[in-house]
């Protein structure tokens, strides 16, 4: 009897991270009607041992998969290996990642494991901006030469591979944090597309001070074209923290932050239409939603064990 209980248990746990993630409504209600009615334990219990139900996990481009597990220790996405936290592997999928099957790997007892997810459809609104100063749209050619620049020097953050130093979730880039947004939505500056807005705006008073969300080393801080005072920290795991149109800059390249710790003060310096803090992620590379690792992490799409 014992034992049937803890199958049972097991079985709603399963059931439970399923139809919360991947399952759609109807079949997530297929599922629990076979849970409660012993007649169809039979039926059941074929459903479960089918591999595809971890196949049917899904997740939007930008978003996060956590593969949870005992005895792992590596993991592996896009021909880049990790380490397993607590036996648990974090996959970032990049916002501009095509709709499609997408496989993660992981190693456990020095065997490898192979799941299969669905990212789906780009799920983002469109947002027209209109800006008064044109030169901000059609850029000059030194402005360009300018942009070009800036952008190798923050590329090469992407492929920091440091200590990790971070827990989840990440601590408040601000002393308190209202809803933030327009994540990913596809944007017209003056009625011309341009790339879509890979990082979270926060509406805060000019002045306010920017806290870091985590232990780390100031990568990169300056002013640049688009994103004004700016600070990039590096947490380790491939993991960067962004903070945008900052108005001052309270640390230099190089130093050591500690989480919660005043990086900057909020401004509108850059391109930016009032003041408010943008906070952007990067995870090895990929662009995330920084709104996921700033709550419960409870919310990621969970593959099963
Ligand atoms: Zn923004």
């Amino acid at each position: 009897m014992l034992l049937q209980v803890s199958y049972w248990k097991s079985f709603v746990t399963i059931l439970s991270r399923v139809s919360r993630t991947s399952v759609s409504a109807e079949g997530g209600s297929v599922l629990k009607r076979a849970l409660f009615a012993p007649a169809n334990c039979a039926l059941l219990i074929s459903i479960l041992s089918a591999p595809a139900l971890a196949e049917t996990l899904s997740v939007a481009p930008g978003g996060i998969v956590r593969w949870p597990g005992v005895e792992v220790d590596r993991c592996g996405q896009a021909g880049r290996t990790f380490a397993a936290v607590s036996g648990d592997c974090w996959y970032a999928i990049d916002l501009l990642t095509p709709e499609g099957e997408m496989r993660l790997s992981r190693w456990r007892r020095g065997q490898k494991e192979i799941a299969t997810v669905r990212v789906s459809a780009y799920p983002y609104e469109v947002q027209h901006i209109t800006l008064d100063d044109d030169s901000q749209v059609n850029l000059s050619s030194a402005d360009l030469a300018r942009v070009k620049e800036e952008n190798r020097r923050i590329g090469a953050l992407w492929a920091l591979d440091t200590p990790r130093r971070f827990d989840l979730p990440l601590s408040s880039p601000l002393e308190s944090l209202p809803s933030g947004g327009r994540f990913g939505s596809r944007r017209f500056f003056n009625n011309q597309p341009r790339s879509p807005h890979n990082g979270a705006d926060y509406s805060a008073a000019a002045g306010e001070s920017v806290l870091a969300v985590a232990d780390g080393r100031v990568a990169l801080a300056g002013d640049f074209f688009f994103s004004g005072g700016s600070v990039f920290l590096d947490h380790g795991d491939g993991l960067i923290s962004m903070y945008f149109h900052l108005q001052e800059l309270a640390v230099e390249q190089g130093r050591d932050v500690k989480r919660g710790e005043v990086i900057g003060s909020v401004g509108q310096t850059g391109r930016a239409t009032g003041p408010h803090l943008h906070m952007g992620l990067r995870w090895r590379g990929a662009r995330i939603d920084p709104s996921l690792l700033l709550a419960s992490t409870e919310q990621i799409p969970t593959i099963p064990d």
